[in-house]
């Protein structure tokens, strides 16, 4: 009887230890921070985390630059909030380090290649694969989540409209399939899993927050970040390619729904007048050049 109690009592503490732990761990449904209260978080790196060579700029630009061969980057941003550290994507996997053919999702269109690692370059300023706390993901094309499996102790943090997504049937898009197929592949089970929907302030703090940004898959975040000197960053995942087609709202023809794009990249100028807040667009590699490099750091 005594220990039957005892069980019943422990299964309830874990319950609420559970409980406890998923209440602090995302904040869904809150509402976007108070832009002169929001909390900080400490820093902010960015990884070279691949690059990509397309060989039709017409596909990321409908209409314009047939047959022209264009340069991307991949990139990913690593943030530092008290004691946690939460990596936004995770690039192009590490099996393409160094590889001359390289990597590809669509062999066809597009080629990556990684020059440098992610954990060489988490390393450079001492930390392990085991210490990063949190990794949330933009999307889940294979440049996004290469490298999810090399944190398997970390929280991975995506929409469940994304998850939903890539576990439905397939359509009549062979493309979309692949990538569907990759892309379950790549993720895997991971052991926490924490699904969101809409916007979610992560640390309860208005410091880092998901946005929502349905359209290029159905299921698109993006990142708002907010530091003590630098004020708030936004940084893209796909909701944009380049500079060029955010000022222009031109949405790629390799897209799941293109109002849907259109009405993410307002939300995102909604969003910069707000919090005045400087875009960092993941593949543009003439603006990720510009920007400061792991271990430089944003703060
Ligand atoms: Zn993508």
């Amino acid at each position: 009887m005594l220990r039957q109690t005892k069980a019943v009592a422990s299964s309830v503490l874990i319950a609420f230890l559970l409980m406890m732990e998923g209440a602090s761990s995302a904040h869904a449904g809150t509402k976007l921070p108070d832009p002169v209260k929001a909390g900080v978080a400490e820093q902010l790196f960015r990884l070279d985390c691949g690059r990509s060579l397309a060989n039709d700029e017409s596909v990321w630009t409908p209409g314009e630059n047939a047959g022209r061969s264009i340069e991307f980057s991949s990139t990913c941003w690593l943030i530092r909030h008290g004691s946690d550290w939460l990596l936004w994507d995770t690039g192009v996997p590490e099996s393409a380090f160094n590889d001359p053919k390289g990597w590809s999702t669509l062999p066809k269109l597009i080629v990556y290649h990684l020059d440098k690692t992610l954990t060489d370059q988490l390393a450079e300023i001492g930390l392990k694969p085991g210490d990063i706390g949190r990794v949330a993901v933009s999307h889940t094309h294979g440049d996004h989540i290469g490298n999810v499996n090399l944190f398997p102790n970390a929280a991975v943090l995506m929409q469940r409209a994304e998850y939903s997504w890539i576990h439905s049937p397939n359509g009549s898009n062979e493309n979309v399939n692949q990538l569907m197929a990759l892309a379950r592949k790549l993720l895997g089970t991971p052991k926490n899993l924490q699904l969101v929907d809409g916007d979610t302030d992560v640390y309860g703090d208005g410091s880092v927050v998901l946005i929502s940004t349905p359209g290029h898959t159905p299921g698109s975040q993006a990142l708002l970040v907010h530091l003590k000197n630098s004020g708030f960053v936004i940084l893209s995942g796909d909701v944009v390619h380049l500079e060029g087609n955010f000022e222009r709202s031109i949405v790629p023809s390799l897209n799941t729904n293109n109002q849907e794009s259109v009405a993410s990249m307002n939300k995102i100028r909604k969003l910069i007048e707000t919090y005045k807040a400087k875009l960092f667009i993941n593949h543009d590699k003439k603006q990720s050049d510009q920007l400061k490099l792991i271990p430089a750091f944003y703060n």
